[in-house]
């Protein structure tokens, strides 16, 4: 394994880090991949967890891993309603938080701790680790542009943008250009004020941290990282992309259908359409539908990850008209988890149709592939609204998601002039990926700042 021979080579530090992640899919894998590249710089590492989407210890041997009780119902633990399973979360894990903290500190078998690094949105962590005097580092798994649309949510409601309205989608909010009312980070959900007082305290107990990591980097997200360190006076450390410092192993918590690689070994370079709406996101059955005719309406090769309960009230893909694969003839493949990362580097790959998570977001940007852009909820909005007008490495479907946009859509950037604009400019922010992370690029220099600022506590 190349991060453990690295570490081998590496002096170890004797401290040890804690590392909690939030028990979903987008937020697991890029605290994994941080704590890769932690235990590279010499830090042993312990990886609290809850019982609800744990991960698979066994592609980590070189971490201990410490499982906790979430308190979770099977009901409860259904990512249909976000909100209120990331306030349960808040609450319910307090006291067995606290438990673990205690019983880590007192075992003086390991490492000396050093800190904790949690989730952002586990902003319950930031009490429990001033009672221990611990200090408290916060991952944030989404973009800088979006946490700064969060914490400007106050100002927001009070000019009215928030809640949206239709009739007002189109309008620019000029207090944070280029997003228009429609691109604001908002969810649908039956309790809003439950949602702002969870971005609230977000927001407060990261101002409260010891300092902020992000996956993202200095020439990304350049105005909006200067934003955050007027307003955030605390150590900022953005050493993104996470997966590309190292070869990354498996996060996923479903298991990934290797079946998409033989597929994609089988067609021509750049021919393929990637579709995949992430961890959570969920749509109806009509949409769904709309979806399948677009794509085959393209006359173009498909691959597309149809996760069970993404299309809602079916388990699978019994909605498609009957004998619709036996019409595809091969031409498309569907399968239940792609291993992603490497489909997107995968040279048959020619764009990638995304709901704009903000993994979703940075591996396609780092494979040097464009996005036809379909958010669904919170900071997706807004990842695609830079995705589209201010990176210019992808398209947004606007205007209702029926099976002649969705052509149109796909042809603009598989086959049209503009496609071809498009993918210049990603393969252009590939490179600047590349030199970022090369000796003396600005992710290398932030790492460098993170580990000696860690090894400081
Ligand atoms: N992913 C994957 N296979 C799939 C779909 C998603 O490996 O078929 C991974 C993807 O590479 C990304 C993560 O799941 O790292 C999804 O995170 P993202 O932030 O894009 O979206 P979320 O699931 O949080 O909405």
């Amino acid at each position: 394994m190349e991060i453990q021979r690295e570490a081998q080579l590496q002096e170890r530090l004797g401290r040890q880090l804690i590392l909690f992640p939030l028990p979903l899919q987008g937020h697991i894998s890029p605290m994994l991949q941080l704590a890769n590249i932690l235990y590279a710089k010499g830090f042993s590492i312990t990886i609290v967890h809850t019982k609800f989407n744990s991960p698979n210890p066994t592609n980590y041997p070189h971490f201990t891993f410490y499982p906790i009780f979430d308190g979770l119902s099977e009901s409860e633990s259904s990512p249909n309603d976000i909100i209120s399973l990331l306030s349960l979360l808040n609450q319910n894990c307090i006291v067995p938080f606290q438990e673990a903290l205690a019983q880590l500190l007192a075992d003086k078998s390991g490492d000396p701790i050093a800190c904790l690094i949690s989730d952002a949105i586990l902003h319950f962590t930031s009490a429990v680790a001033k009672s221990f005097n611990l200090p408290r580092i916060v991952l944030r798994t989404g973009g800088v542009s979006s946490f700064l649309a969060f914490a400007a949510f106050p100002l927001l409601l009070e000019k009215g943008y928030i809640p949206t309205q239709d009739g007002r989608a189109e309008e620019p909010v000029v207090e944070l250009p280029p997003l228009r009312v429609k691109d604001l980070p908002v969810i649908k959900t039956s309790n809003p004020e439950k949602f702002y007082e969870l971005l609230a305290s977000m927001i407060q107990e990261t101002k409260n941290s010891s300092g902020l990591i992000w996956n993202s980097f200095e020439e990304l997200e350049e105005s909006a990282l200067t934003k955050l360190r007027q307003d955030f006076p605390i150590p900022i450390f953005p050493v993104g992309p996470f997966h590309k410092h190292f070869t990354v192993s498996s996060s996923s918590l479903i298991a990934d259908d290797t079946s998409s690689i033989s597929w994609l070994n089988e067609q021509s370079p750049n021919s393929v359409i990637y579709v995949g709406f992430g961890s959570i996101a969920a749509i109806e059955e009509k949409e769904f539908i709309e979806i399948a005719w677009g794509l085959v309406n393209s006359k173009l090769p498909f691959l597309w990850v149809v996760r069970p309960g993404l299309v809602r009230g079916a388990e699978w893909i019994e909605p498609l008209p009957e004998g619709f694969l036996e019409m595809l003839n091969g031409r498309g493949h569907i399968v239940k988890w792609a291993p992603q990362l490497e489909v997107l580097a995968h040279p048959a790959v020619g764009a990638f149709w995304t709901h704009n998570g903000w993994n979703s977001t940075i591996e396609s940007i780092c494979e040097g592939v464009p996005m036809i852009c379909m958010p669904c909820f919170t900071d997706q909005l807004v990842n695609a609204r830079y995705v589209s007008h201010v990176w210019k490495v992808g398209v947004q479907l606007e205007n209702g998601l029926d099976r002649v946009n969705i052509e149109q859509a796909i042809k603009k950037i598989m086959v049209e002039k503009e496609g071809e604009e498009i993918r210049k400019q990603v393969l252009n922010l590939k490179e600047k990926i590349n030199l970022c992370l090369e000796l003396g690029g600005s992710s290398y220099n932030s790492v460098k700042s993170m580990v000696n600022y860690i090894a400081s506590f």
